[in-house]
């Protein structure tokens, strides 16, 4: 099944169960100006849920746009390393307002999967949250799931919050077994990082209303909210491991490697870019700039990395905003969006593009003359802002490339450099941009409330 039959699969099953089609969203919340971007299914539907929003539907389906490089849910620093994680992708979700609960929720998930799709159900797992007796007897009683691919597992990855006080309550996860020659182990045990087990779907069961005492109360009508990354079901569809060599990523590769000029489609940086082209795409048909703050600060942050891999296989040229035409012929019939920003974003990203271009190359070489004499694995903090201050790298941007050979940065020396910038401009009366948005590499702390409320743990 191609990636767009398997969306559309999911859509027509979930209407033929009684659920409202939505369309996706954009990637900017316009109902939550303190969440960065929108990373989950549920963000265009938070205030349905808690009550505030009334709708003529109590069920909906969507298959949202969503991107995860900010923030508390920032997987930024995972792509190219795992086979699962994009900064862009696209969530499948089924949402009931009130409206249905676990067992149903349960069934549709599974019906869908091993029916609809056909999956074997040798090939799943399933997770409750330890407490949560009545989701296991569904499946374990209902459903027919073996109880050897099952587990019960704690709050921090099966129990769901929207804040510290508020909707909350337990989830359930399917995940899909790549087979043993992938290292990784089942959910629970002490591989469960690795990519063979991985997680597909996740079901939130939004079920009590937590008080301020920390108290639990039943919520008159609990709801769901699910969520499946859609890339990570195609590439199970597909009989590939990794998202990366599904259709659409194949073709986008493909694509990618003809502009660059390599073969190697397995080749890391040729991944990263495929990703980044998606997020720096979406990013700016939905209305967001390169900046030095905020939103426009983590799409520049994104394509520079892009830039830099580009660089990195040996792209002299401007590239990037080539790219643009292939993702839209990828993309463009299920996000008309895109198909009419085309010139626009290639617009954007040229720009971006020259700008950087004029500096990367001299700011590699620093970095490199400044390797040589490197004491100890850690590059140090004035290092990454002078690179950041001169060059306009981004202090990621040095982490991935330390990462590539084994080093790391000195965040904290980095920030020490900021903050005394920051003075050094106040005094001087002309402090403009915002620095501290520009340094913060695994949360934009201007941003951040959302995420916080949201919960580390699930954020579907
Ligand atoms: P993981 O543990 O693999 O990082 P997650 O628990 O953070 O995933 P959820 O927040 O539960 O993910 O999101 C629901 C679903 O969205 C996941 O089950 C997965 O299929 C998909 N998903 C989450 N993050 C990504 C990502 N960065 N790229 C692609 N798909 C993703
Ligand atoms: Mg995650
Ligand atoms: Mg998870
Ligand atoms: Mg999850």
């Amino acid at each position: 099944m191609k990636t767009s039959e398997i969306r559309k699969a999911f859509l027509e099953y979930f209407q033929s169960q009684g659920h409202e089609v939505v369309a996706s969203s954009t990637l900017v919340p316009g109902n939550d100006p303190t969440l960065l971007f929108t990373n989950a299914g549920m963000v265009q539907f938070k205030d349905v849920f808690l009550g505030r929003d009334q709708r003529g539907y109590s069920r909906a389906t969507s298959s949202q746009r969503c991107v995860r490089a900010g923030g508390k849910h920032n997987d930024l620093e995972n792509v190219g390393y795992t086979a699962r994680h994009h900064t862009f992708f696209e969530m499948l979700g089924n949402f009931s307002f009130g409206d249905y609960f676990k067992p149903e929720a349960i069934r549709f998930a599974w019906q869908f999967l091993t029916e609809t799709l056909g999956l074997p159900k040798e090939k799943l797992w399933v997770t409750v949250y330890h407490e949560d007796q009545e989701a296991e007897d569904i499946w374990l009683k209902e459903m027919g799931v073996d109880p050897q691919r099952f587990s019960r597992l704690g709050a921090d990855s099966n129990f769901w919050q929207m804040g510290d006080t508020g909707p909350c309550g337990p989830c359930t996860e399917i995940f899909y077994d790549h087979g043993a020659d992938v290292w990784g182990g089942p959910p629970g045990s002490p591989e469960e990082d690795g990519d063979r087990y991985i997680e597909i779907w996740n079901l939130v069961f939004m079920q009590y209303d937590r008080q301020p005492d920390g108290e639990l109360q039943p919520l008159p009508k609990p709801s769901v909210d699910t969520g499946m990354g859609l890339e990570r079901i195609a590439a199970v569809m597909q009989g590939v491991h990794s998202n990366y060599e599904i259709d659409l990523f194949t073709n986008l590769l493909k694509a990618t490697a003809n502009i660059v000029g390599t073969q190697d489609l397995d080749n890391k940086s040729l991944r990263v870019i495929a990703d980044h082209i998606r997020s720096c795409s979406f990013l700016i048909t939905d209305g967001v700039m390169p900046s030095n703050e905020g939103r426009g600060y983590v799409l520049r942050r994104i394509l520079r990395r892009a830039i830099r891999h580009g660089n990195q296989l040996g792209m002299k040229d401007l590239f990037f905003h080539r790219l643009v035409a292939p993702l839209v012929a990828e993309m463009g019939d299920a996000y008309p969006e895109l198909k009419q920003s085309q010139a626009q974003v290639e617009k954007v990203l040229k720009l971006e593009e020259e700008q950087f271009a004029k500096t990367l190359e001299q700011g590699l070489r620093i970095l490199e003359q400044d390797l040589e004499t490197l004491q100890g694995t850690q590059i140090p903090g004035d290092v990454v802002f002078k690179l950041y201050d001169t060059y306009g790298f981004p202090a990621d941007l040095t982490a991935d490339i330390a990462r590539e050979r084994e080093l790391t940065i000195d965040e904290a020396g980095f920030e020490k450099e900021m903050e005394q910038q920051k003075k050094r401009s106040k005094e001087a009366g002309k402090f403009k941009a915002n620095y501290h948005d520009g340094l913060e590499v695994t949360s934009a702390s201007e941003f951040c409330g959302y995420d916080d409320i949201a919960g580390e743990s699930s954020v579907v």
